[in-house]
C-alpha cells in the first residue's frame, strides 16, 4: 500500500518490533530527519513521536507527513514551552539557545541550534568558547555534554520519565553480576552522569545509532543496553550472534509503543493523520534543524 500511494515508511529505534520491520528506514532522530528531507516520496508515514513528525514536516514543506496516532506526544518535549524558553532568553541576552530535537516547532522556532544525543557533543564544540550556552530540555544530556566538552553550559531541567526511570543501582547490580558484559548508556538516562563517574572501561555513553555501529564492530558477545527497550529489537537483528538484554525491562515509552501495525495500515489507506507546522514557525525552525542535520554525529 505504501508503495501505491507514493509513500515511504520511517520508524524510530523505539518503535514496535513489527513497525519497524514494516519500515524502509529504522533510524535515530537524526537518521529520520536527513531521511525525511531527501525522500523521493510523495508523503511520508511517520512511526515515532509528534515532534518527530513535525521536523520532518518543516524539512520537506511539499511533502504530505502522516503520523497513525496524534496523542503519540512525548513528556521531555512537554516539558518547556516557547513561553518560557522566551522568558529564560531574555534572562541572559546574547547566549546561545541550543535544543535537543525533541521539542516542538515552537521551541525550535526559538533555537538558534537543535541537537540529538548523536550529535550534540560536535554542535557545543562548534560554538565559539566564550559564548554563553543555553541548553533545554535534557538535564541529563547537559550534564553529560558539560563533562565531555569541558563547557559550562546553563541548563533547563527537564527529563524524560523513561530514561530517568533507569537508575544508578540498576547499572550498579548489573556491573556487578554480568563482568563479562559490555554496558551501553544513552545519555539522556538518569544513571548516565553516575555511569561516567562509576562507570569502567566497560561503559560506554553512546545515543542508539552509535550503539548499533558499536555493538556490530566490538568484539564483546554481551550488552546491557540502558535506554528505551524497542532498541533492542534492532541491536539484535543487526548482530544476531550477540546478545542483548535491557538493564531495566519496564523502560518503556507508551507514547512510542501507541504507533501499532494497525494504526500504520489506517494511516496509509485513509490518509491520516496529517502533521503541519504554521508557514512563520516552521520558517523560523528550520535554521536550527538545518544545522543540526549539517552537523554530522
Ligand atoms: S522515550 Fe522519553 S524522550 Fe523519547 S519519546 Fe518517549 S518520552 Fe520522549
Amino acid at each position: 500500500m505504501a508503495r501505491e500511494r507514493d509513500a515511504v515508511i520511517l520508524a524510530h529505534n523505539y518503535q514496535v518490533p513489527e513497525v519497524q520491520d514494516v519500515a524502509d528506514y529504522v533510524g535515530d532522530s537524526l537518521g529520520l530527519s536527513r531521511t525525511a528531507a531527501t525522500t523521493d516520496a510523495a508523503a511520508i508515514v511517520f512511526c515515532g513521536v509528534h515532534f518527530m513528525a513535525e521536523t520532518a514536516a518543516i524539512l520537506a514543506p511539499d511533502k504530505t507527513v502522516l503520523i497513525p496516532d496524534l496523542d503519540a506526544g512525548c513528556s521531555l518535549a512537554s516539558s518547556i514551552t516557547a513561553e518560557q524558553l522566551r522568558a529564560w532568553k531574555a534572562e541572559h541576552p546574547g547566549a546561545v539557545v541550543v535544543s535537543y530535537v525533541n521539542t516542538t516547532a515552537e521551541v525550535k522556532a526559538e533555537t538558534d541550534y537543535c541537537c540529538t544525543s548523536g550529535n550534540a557533543k560536535q554542535v557545543i564544540e562548534a560554538i565559539p568558547a566564550d559564548r554563553e550556552i543555553l541548553f533545554l530540555p535534557d538535564m541529563y544530556l547537559g550534564l553529560w555534554l558539560e563533562k565531555v566538552t569541558g563547557r559550562t553550559l546553563r541548563i533547563w531541567m527537564g527529563e524524560c520519565h523513561v530514561h530517568a526511570g533507569i537508575r544508578p543501582a540498576d547499572i550498579e547490580r548489573w556491573q556487578a553480576e554480568a563482568p563479562d558484559a559490555e554496558l551501553l548508556v544513552h545519555p539522556e538516562c538518569g544513571c548516565a552522569s553516575q555511569a561516567m563517574a562509576f562507570g569502567n572501561e566497560r561503559t560506554r555513553i553512546l545515543s542508539t545509532e552509535q550503539m548499533v555501529r558499536f555493538s556490530q564492530t566490538s568484539p564483546a558477545e554481551r550488552f546491557l543496553v540502558a535506554t528505551e527497550t524497542g532498541i533492542l529489537h534492532r541491536l539484535r537483528r543487526d548482530s544476531p550472534d550477540k546478545t542483548f538484554e535491557p538493564v531495566r525491562e519496564d523502560a518503556v515509552c507508551r507514547y512510542m509503543k501507541m504507533i501499532t501495525l494497525e494504526k500504520v495500515h489506517a494511516s496509509l489507506r485513509d490518509w491520516k493523520f496529517e502533521v503541519t507546522v504554521e508557514p512563520e514557525i516552521a520558517a523560523r525552525a528550520l535554521g536550527s534543524i538545518e544545522r543540526m542535520v549539517e552537523i554530522g554525529g
